[in-house]
């Protein structure tokens, strides 16, 4: 579904996370990798695949990375992840096995830092680190349009659990404080709805009393 002009949704069902697609040109997130086929078929009924030319991971974990070899080996595109998260998919160190799912091992071609840009035809997204979730967390925010693709940094009504490898509730806090400063008015997550409304609302109540969601 079209999130916004621009911004094709791919609504993640149980396990899988919400994958974006930014102008045709950029895909966030590639979903553990079982839903491929499904979104392979969608992808081609409504986009140019040639067009799709970087795979940009929101963090390391295997229900966001664990399509990547499928979609790199279909799209001949380019797979970025922050720097901090690049060992963990390099590795294959995904958490996969809490899924019961087996890794599948990538190389990274873009190692990617805190104010980096994302540009496509429409859209100017900066990365924005927000470890916490992970140590390699990134947001895009797009400061023109006001959206802000979360990962698993922030969900519509919790923030992503901390207990996991590289995580840390202290990061979490001073990746919320960062958000809290920027204009928001789309909140595109990782997993579950979107929100477009009360943002900054949400991310107060956040860092008074941080509400962790299960998803990995
Ligand atoms: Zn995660």
């Amino acid at each position: 579904m079209q999130v916004y002009k621009g911004i094709e949704m791919f609504l993640g069902i149980g396990n899988e996370p919400n994958i974006f697609l930014l102008d045709g040109e950029v895909l966030v997130d590639t979903g553990t990798g079982n839903t491929f086929a499904q979104l392979k078929e969608e992808i081609e009924h409504k986009f140019n695949k040639k067009q799709i030319k970087t795979i940009v991971n929101t963090h390391y974990h295997f229900d966001h990375t664990g399509g990547n070899k499928k979609f790199r080996d279909w799209l001949k595109a380019d797979i970025a992840i922050h720097a901090d998260d690049k060992e963990k998919i390099e590795q294959g160190e995904t958490l996969a096995e809490m899924m019961s799912e087996t890794t599948r091992i990538v190389t990274v071609d873009h190692g990617l830092y805190n104010g980096d840009i994302i540009k496509t035809s429409n859209f100017i997204f900066e990365v924005i680190h927000t470890p916490g979730h992970t140590q390699g967390s990134i947001c895009l925010y797009e400061s023109d349009k006001r959206i802000l693709i979360s990962g698993d940094t922030l969900f519509s009504d919790s923030v992503g659990r901390t207990d996991l490898a590289g995580g840390s509730m202290e990061m979490l806090i001073s990746s919320l404080k960062k958000l809290s400063e920027l204009p928001v008015m789309y909140l595109f997550p990782g997993h579950g709805s979107i929100r477009t409304s009360g943002i900054d609302f949400l991310i107060k109540q956040m860092l008074v009393a941080p509400k962790l969601n299960a998803m990995i």
